[in-house]
């Protein structure tokens, strides 16, 4: 590590509190310190290269520091960095507005809300939901119906739907009314009495990200909406992971055809250049808060940031382009094919460029022993996450099976 490095690393050790981190712990660690990055790989201090194994916490969708992605936020940035969407509008949030609701060419999501991360993208589908049955004669329906071990961001609204125990201890018990379930069958099984209070049913679609990478079985999405519509409750979407072509399609909702109330969009939406998120929904949502009194009372300093969007408008170029989600499916095959080959890798799970795998131990010495063959990922709890940018060549997937193959043979057998 260079002098300067270590420097970094000792006045964050100093001064930061990170996110989702035992702070005793990494007091003591050294920490690697990411000075530039340039498509798949990241850089440290010393001009080291690691391959980014999990497209830095999900968000990367075409590499780092793409050309187009550059310079579309570099030409917006000597236009307009920020005007406040109260009010007024901007050129990029409008068309960007237009580009998302035009991907249901039946018009069937054609309103956008925007805000800035994958847990407020969901806070505004529950409040529009919860808000929309108060004032359009439903008052009774205050409630969430959500999955067991589901994750759907950090906000006090988010986490308290999620059903990830470690994350809602201590806080998560105040909040949203929400109905748990595990499994289509146990929804099934709700009562009318329960069914007529809940206002909407939220699900990540095709896979429970953290969760450990769980995958629902096929069919799931199209059965939960059937049922929603039957029972006259909301579907939310939450395509935070799922969204941009992570799963081999542009969204995946599109693997069952399965068109939602509201979509909850951020993560990729920039190509992980930018903190951007949407919430797409109905016209016959949109119309329920026209009138006195039946506004949407909601919204953030950076609403519709036209840097952000601007680079969200380069993304979406870049995934018009045939060849990107072509590489998804090829590549995510090999990395399949190459997981399943490595001993004591177990219950290999994947859609399109999402995998994960469990290892017997520690996941987090695994990729401890990882970082040393170059390759970054972060684990949840014994399962490895493997979804690396979209771009990932044949060349690097072989580095990375090469790199996971070794730290294997050390660390597990
Ligand atoms: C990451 C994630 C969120 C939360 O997004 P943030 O941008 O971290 O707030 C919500 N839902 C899913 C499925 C996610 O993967």
């Amino acid at each position: 590590m260079s002098k300067e490095g270590e420097r970094w690393g000792e006045v964050d050790q100093r001064s930061v509190w990170h996110p989702f981190t035992d702070q005793e712990q990494w007091e003591d660690s050294q920490p690697l310190v990411i000075c530039r990055a340039k498509g798949c790989w990241l850089y440290d201090d010393e001009n080291q290269g690691y391959l980014d194994a999990n497209s830095s916490i999900w968000t990367n969708i075409h590499g780092h520091n793409h050309p187009a992605i550059v310079e579309a936020i570099q030409k917006q940035a000597q236009t307009l960095c920020h005007s406040s969407f109260l009010g007024f509008t901007n050129d990029r949030a409008s068309e960007l507005a237009l580009r998302l609701t035009s991907f249901f060419p039946g018009g069937e999501l054609p309103r956008c809300f925007f805000s800035d991360n994958g847990s407020t993208a969901l806070e505004v589908a529950f409040k529009m939901s919860l808000q929309w049955r108060q004032q359009n004669n439903q008052p009774e329906k205050t409630r969430i119906i959500a999955f067991e071990n589901a994750y759907h961001g950090d906000t006090l609204g988010a986490s308290s739907v999620g059903g990830v125990s470690r994350f809602v201890k201590g806080y998560g018990e105040v909040g949203l009314m929400v109905t748990r379930v595990r499994s289509l069958e146990q929804l099934e099984g709700l009562s009318d009495e329960v069914v007529r209070e809940c206002s909407a049913l939220v699900i990540e679609p095709l896979i429970q990200g953290v969760n450990q990478m769980s995958l629902w079985p096929v069919g799931m999405l199209k059965a939960l909406r059937k049922w929603t519509k039957q029972r006259g409750v909301h579907l939310i979407l939450d395509e935070v992971m799922t969204g941009f072509g992570r799963t081999g399609k542009m969204f995946a909702c599109q693997h069952e055809e399965v068109i939602p109330d509201f979509l909850c969009l951020a993560k990729g939406l920039t190509g992980g250049a930018m903190p951007l998120a949407a919430t797409l929904t109905s016209r016959e949502i949109y119309e329920g808060f026209k009138g006195e009194g039946k506004t949407f009372y909601y919204g953030h300093s950076y609403t519709g940031n036209p840097l952000g969007c601007a680079a969200a408008l380069a993304n979406l170029e870049l995934l018009a382009k045939q060849e990107t989600l072509e590489n998804v499916e090829q590549i995510g095959e090999l990395l399949e094919l190459g997981l399943q080959k490595i001993p004591g890798f177990k219950i290999v799970r994947r859609v399109g460029l999402i995998l994960g795998f469990d290892i017997e131990g520690d996941g987090q010495a695994f990729c401890a022993a990882l970082k040393k063959e170059r390759v970054l990922t972060r684990p949840i709890l014994n399962t490895i996450v493997i979804m690396p940018p979209l771009c990932l060549s044949e060349e690097e997937a072989q580095f990375l099976l090469g790199a996971l193959a070794k730290v294997a043979k050390a660390n597990l057998s």
